[in-house]
């Protein structure tokens, strides 16, 4: 075959075998490779990794759309010297998701703006790159969700959809109460999912303040003995990322910036450290 022939051969194996990326990625890699500019090696590498790297982003696309995730948020735009606290090895190596593959849990633990939902959508923009189904939710809407279902009669179909769903972040426990029906019914999500898939979860609250927050110790006792017994926990000790202009000012657990006593603040002005 000639040169030409082949190109083209290679094209329409591509076209058939349903490769858009390889095939953008093709006449690039094929004149680097006649440069010299390339290996062999390197360039069947790059054919593929082109093909892949559009997947990833077809699938991030999707998840976006599907996963109700609130915003990309990734790691290369995390900082870990801002936060030295975290176990920077801890984070990595759960991006390489074997949590997932091991029906393991992850929670995040800290005060408001230490970047917990920033690395629990992180973890789940990874799993729907890796074709995961991941949902996203805080507590208060998950629960309003669950209730909605249970007066329409569809507890059992909307259980059996979040059963399926492979990684579920459940966001934001502890910043809302919840009622006695509401932590009942997420008992039951966390007993359904126990040992069959993975949950990220993220708390302002340290475990022994979820008693308080779900309106019952022993509901939260029960539900923490299935989410701790295969758990990542990650504990966030440190300022908030969006207060950092203002590194004296140190966050309560109720999420709201500190008030000063006296006439409330007006909106422009600007908070100083204490
Ligand atoms: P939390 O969920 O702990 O309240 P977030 O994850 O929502 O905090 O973080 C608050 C904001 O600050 C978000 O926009 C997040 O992307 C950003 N952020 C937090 N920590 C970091 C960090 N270490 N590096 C970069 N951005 C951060
Ligand atoms: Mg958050």
């Amino acid at each position: 075959m000639s040169a030409t022939a082949t190109v083209a051969a290679l094209k329409a194996h591509l076209a058939d075998l349903q490769m858009p990326g390889s095939l953008e990625a093709v006449d690039d890699l094929l004149r680097r490779l006649d440069q010299g500019a390339l290996s062999p090696a390197d360039a069947m590498e790059q054919l593929l990794a082109a093909q892949v790297a559009l997947r990833r982003q077809r699938r991030l696309q999707t998840a976006m759309s599907t996963s109700r995730l609130p915003a990309v948020k990734t790691l290369e735009t995390f900082d870990f010297t801002f936060q030295p606290s975290i176990d920077r090895a801890q984070v990595l190596s759960l991006h390489e998701l074997h949590f997932l593959e091991r029906k393991e849990n992850v929670i995040f633990l800290g005060p408001a703006g230490v970047g917990k939902t920033h690395l629990a959508v992180s973890l789940a923009i990874r799993a729907a790159e890796h074709g995961k189904r991941v949902y996203y939710s805080t507590l208060a809407d998950l629960v309003l969700s669950l209730q909605d279902a249970e007066r329409q009669s569809k507890l059992r179909e909307r259980f059996i959809t979040l059963k399926q769903v492979g990684l579920l972040v459940v966001d934001e426990i502890g910043y809302l109460p919840v009622t006695a029906n509401g932590a009942n019914l997420f008992f039951q999500l966390i007993n359904a999912r126990y040992e069959k898939a993975s949950t990220i979860l993220t708390s302002n609250k340290s475990f022994k303040e979820w008693g308080a927050v779900f309106g019952d110790s022993v509901v939260a006792v029960a539900m923490l003995d299935r989410l701790l017994h295969h758990c990542h926990i990650v504990n966030v000790k440190g300022n908030s990322y969006r207060l950092r202009q203002y590194p004296g000012l140190s966050m309560p657990d109720d999420g709201l910036p500190p008030r000063r006593a006296g006439r409330p603040r007006k909106s422009k002005e600007v908070p100083q450290p204490a």
